[in-house]
């Protein structure tokens, strides 16, 4: 069995909103150019993604929104039109064939997942997917269709599988979160920055699940400025405790590298210190509960020269058990993409210490994380005690 396969088609390179929209899959490139560059990705390591069909969107989508995107994407409808559906709006505008490359991106995390559960690969990548505020009926936040519930309801139906999601995005997984809401066999994680001043303005700690599913919903929203050691924390408590409580068959992690100071969406002021311990904890979790069985997507991230490529690279490097390297990125990649760069690079794997100035509320912003994991984690602490 493989370590890990890489899923990419160039298909996939054919989501994309414009020339200056911030959701830009160049990142995919530029990724997988640094990670090739280091002799860290091989041909063989690569499998192309397949398209998802009708059938795999309607696990997770409704039969009018699909022809809503397919017409607009070949040019059928006016903005007007499928506003409704949160298509052709100032954050997700008509592009041509959007119907095509969006199914291509939902493909890529389904082949992921058929690699691993089929016992092909240990664990498997998809950059191109994470697309994770995609709703039911209605286009949100850059997001057409939402792989990875396509992805949970098809690991449900074809392996009856108990599926752990997890979501380090800076933004809230709710496209994810409300479609498993009922539904005790599929547990959803989102460690995001708080919705108080953050789009979509959701993943509250209340927000705990309904009726059956009641208890398998978990948020950690963090405050704005919060940095890597409270991240850190926060998300490692919460990792091993709800693998703890939920013991999944499977887990599908959302890697948006967002959460980056430099991000220019967020407030968060994390370093490539999260990125390289993200996917570590993962990793180790998924072996010591789901028999290795993890698939990876990739998610937001905005800052695409300086952050993003080397994020991503982190997690695949940890995904196949390659060592993280210290010290300058390949000159190479360096004087290849840097003068397409508006920003000058970061040109080692490791942020400069310090990024930026000291924060002076950051006690008082770690103080009130912990109280938010205190509360988030209150319902399964009081079940083990009693
Ligand atoms: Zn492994
Ligand atoms: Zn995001």
């Amino acid at each position: 069995m493989k370590k890990a396969v890489f899923v990419y088609s160039p298909e996939q390179l054919g989501y994309k909103f414009s020339d200056t929209h911030p959701f830009n899959h160049k990142r995919l490139t530029l990724t997988m150019d640094l990670l090739k560059n280091i002799g860290a990705l091989d041909d063989v390591d690569i499998v192309p993604a397949r398209i998802a069909t009708e059938e795999e969107l309607l696990l997770a989508h409704d039969p009018k929104y699909i022809e809503i995107v397919k017409s607009a994407g070949h040019g059928k409808l006016s903005e007007a039109q499928c506003a409704s559906y949160g298509i052709g709006t100032e954050d997700t505008p008509i592009f041509k064939n959007m119907h095509e490359a969006s199914a291509q991106l939902v493909g890529g995390t389904l082949t992921a997942v058929d690699y691993v559960m089929e016992g092909k690969a240990e664990h498997a990548l998809n950059l191109g997917g994470g697309l994770h505020h995609g709703f039911r009926g209605r286009a949100s936040g850059f997001c057409i269709y939402n792989d990875s519930t396509v992805a949970i309801r098809y690991l449900q139906d074809k392996y009856k599988a108990r599926v752990l999601y997890v979501d380090t995005d800076a933004h809230h997984g709710d496209g994810v979160q409300w479609s498993f809401y009922d539904d005790p066999d599929v547990c959803t994680l989102s460690i995001h920055e708080t919705g108080r001043y953050l789009f979509p303005g959701t993943g509250n700690i209340t927000e705990r699940g309904n009726g059956q599913g009641y208890g398998t919903s978990f948020n950690f929203p963090i405050d704005a400025f919060t940095e890597d050691d409270s991240f850190l924390d926060i998300y490692e408590q919460a990792m091993r405790e709800v693998f703890e409580f939920f013991k999944p068959d499977v887990v599908l992690t959302q890697n948006g590298a967002d959460a980056h100071y430099f991000d220019p969406l967020t407030h968060l002021y994390g370093t490539m210190n999260i990125y390289k311990e993200i996917p570590k904890l993962a990793h180790k979790l998924a072996h010591e509960y789901c028999d290795g069985k993890w698939i990876a997507v990739g998610g937001g991230g905005y800052d695409i020269w300086r952050v993003v490529p080397r994020a991503w690279s982190m997690l695949w490097l940890e995904m196949t058990n390659q060592e993280i390297p210290t010290g300058p990125l390949p000159q190479a990649w360096l004087e290849r993409w840097q003068p397409e760069a508006p920003v000058p690079f970061i040109p080692t794997w490791e942020d400069p210490n310090p990024l930026y100035e000291p924060i002076p509320r950051k006690a008082e912003i770690e103080e009130k994380n912990a109280q938010m994991l205190e509360k988030a984690l209150h319902i399964i602490r009081t079940e083990k005690r009693s």
